[in-house]
């Protein structure tokens, strides 16, 4: 009998795995594909309080996710990292003043200790200006954060994993039966189905609640979600430096345009409403035409078609509050908790990756009387794995690597410490010279850190390697992708206890 079972492997669910894990709960947690499969590796990726959401008054929404810009960064500073973003006044566009008071607030509303303020740009002289359309003259700098929304979700999962959280991947939850004190789980791996019991359950499945929610309640209950898919653009770098943009478009939404993987530009994103029958998210044309015309009124050098390098999309599975247009549909987080028809269940709608931590708390206080835990926020000081370090110590990490592997490339170094932090030390900890690190696929992968990603992050397939706990899988020819798929064929059934991790 667990005390919590939790549907769905995105970061709302693993936030709460983690955090229940924690206080010593005996947690399962069952994702039907992999990790962050779906919206939770699909984000723009930043760690925001969401600057144009104070124009919906959604105050309590921007102080709470300001306020968790800089505990995210001091827990994860290897894949969180501070990010300035050039906002042009244009003409025609809000007025100076009115982003001026904005960006006020942002700056105030929720504390800063470690990120700069808002600065006034001359665009003219500010080299950020450069590839910029000249009639844009004046602008502002403000801070956020980015975060690889992917690796977060793997690393928290794994958080929750060395803390005693049972992490089952490939695992649909397809039936779900609620007793008065307990729940029935049933639960397909590889063509076989299990039965689980727990005792209170979290639904968690991001855009599929509401047909979890079916899983046990056949009454005619309304529709929750509201899914309005956003998707993105990869081009090649469209400019110099590691600012990003916000570009203020003619219909009164926003796009941003950030650097991304060393030699792209991430481009988006979009509000498009989504329905099941669609299948996977995926780009439609309309949206490419949107993003490239959008970005291409700002950039001296337009945005085309030919440009893309890659795409991806996502789904928000925001609450429905009967907001007329998809932009402006509340983005905080609703719970639906119900305790009172059998064994207790809380069912979690909309957030943002900003916000998971607290989501998770939240939802642990909800249950707190049904799971006899406490409240207190014990995940606000602890770090994620790899990331006890200072938020300003990343340089001097890759000097230490570089110092103690002379012989490996420091752009290799640089990016394992980037995905791993402290880790990268326990990854290399016995390689000695390059045959060390075992077969090489290109783009500085390793064998190696093929084996801990699959020890350590629940990755069992090439495709979970090279496009969520990396993205290496951009940097990679198709020969060199395929040799990573003919690896994982030689290692036969995805079982850790098939490979040899030793
Ligand atoms: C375009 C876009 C841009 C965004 N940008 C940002 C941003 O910049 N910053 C930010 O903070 N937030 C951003 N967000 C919001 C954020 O990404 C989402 O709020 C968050 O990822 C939702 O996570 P989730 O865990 O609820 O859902 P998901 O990540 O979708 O996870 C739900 C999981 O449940 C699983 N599941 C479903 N049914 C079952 C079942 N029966 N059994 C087992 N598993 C099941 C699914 O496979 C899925 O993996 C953005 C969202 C989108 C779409």
């Amino acid at each position: 009998m667990y005390d919590l079972a939790i549907i769905g492997g995105g970061i709302n669910g693993v936030g709460i795995a983690r955090d229940a894990a924690g206080r010593g709960l005996k947690v399962l947690l069952v994702e039907r594909d992999d990790l962050a499969s779906h919206t939770s590796s699909a984000s723009t990726k930043l760690v925001h309080g969401g600057l144009r959401y104070l124009e919906h008054y959604e105050f309590n929404l921007v102080r709470k996710a300001l306020k968790e810009r800089e505990v995210l960064l001091r827990a994860a500073p290897h894949i969180i990292w501070p990010m300035r973003f050039v906002l042009p006044v244009d003409e025609g566009m809000r007025p100076a003043w009115l982003l001026r008071l904005g960006l006020f607030l942002y700056d105030h509303l929720g504390g800063r200790d470690i990120l700069p303020g808002t600065r006034s740009l001359d665009l003219l002289r500010d080299r950020r200006g450069d590839p910029l359309q000249k009639r844009l003259r004046k602008g502002f700098a403000y801070s956020d954060c980015w975060v690889e929304d992917a690796r977060l979700v793997s690393l928290t999962a794994r958080d929750a994993a060395d803390r005693g959280a049972e992490i089952r991947t490939r695992a649909e939850c397809v039936a779900l039966d609620r007793g008065t004190d307990h729940w029935n789980l049933q639960i397909r791996e590889q063509g076989v189905t299990t039965t689980e019991q727990a005792k209170v359950l979290v639904n968690a499945a991001g855009p599929w609640v509401d047909p979890v929610t079916a899983l046990y309640d056949r009454s005619n209950h309304a529709a929750k979600l509201r899914l309005v898919k956003g998707s993105h653009i990869v081009v090649k770098r469209k400019y110099q430096g590691d600012h990003s943009y916000i570009f203020q478009n003619s219909d009164g939404r926003i796009i941003f345009a950030i650097p991304y993987e060393d030699d792209y530009t991430l481009i988006g994103t979009t509000d498009q409403p989504w329905t099941y029958a669609e299948g996977e998210a995926k780009i439609s044309d309309d949206e490419i035409d949107y993003l490239c015309a959008a970005a291409s009124e700002y950039f001296l050098k337009p945005v085309t078609r030919e440009d893309i390098q890659w795409t991806y999309s996502g789904v928000r599975p925001l609450f429905d509050d009967h907001s007329r247009s998809a932009a402006t549909v509340t983005r905080d987080f609703v719970f639906d908790y119900d305790n009172d028809n059998g064994a207790p269940v809380l069912s979690i709608f909309g957030g943002k990756i900003t916000t998971y931590r607290v989501l998770a708390l939240q939802a642990i206080r909800t249950l707190s009387d049904a799971l006899d835990v406490d409240g207190d926020d014990w995940t606000k000081e602890a770090h994620l794995p790899g990331g006890d370090f200072r938020p300003d110590g990343f340089d001097s990490l890759v000097d230490q690597y570089e110092d103690r592997w002379p012989f490996i490339d420091r752009s290799i170094l640089h990016r394992l410490a980037r995905a791993y932090g402290t880790d990268t030390a326990n990854i290399l900890a016995d390689v000695t010279s390059l045959t060390d690190l075992g077969q090489s696929f290109g783009a500085g992968l390793y064998e190696i850190e093929i084996r801990w990603l699959i020890d350590r992050e629940f990755a069992c397939t090439a495709e979970d390697i090279l496009w969520r706990r990396s993205k290496l899988g951009l940097h990679m020819n198709e020969g060199e992708q395929r040799a990573v798929e003919q690896w994982f064929e030689r290692q036969g059934p995805l079982s850790k206890a098939n490979l040899d991790l030793s």
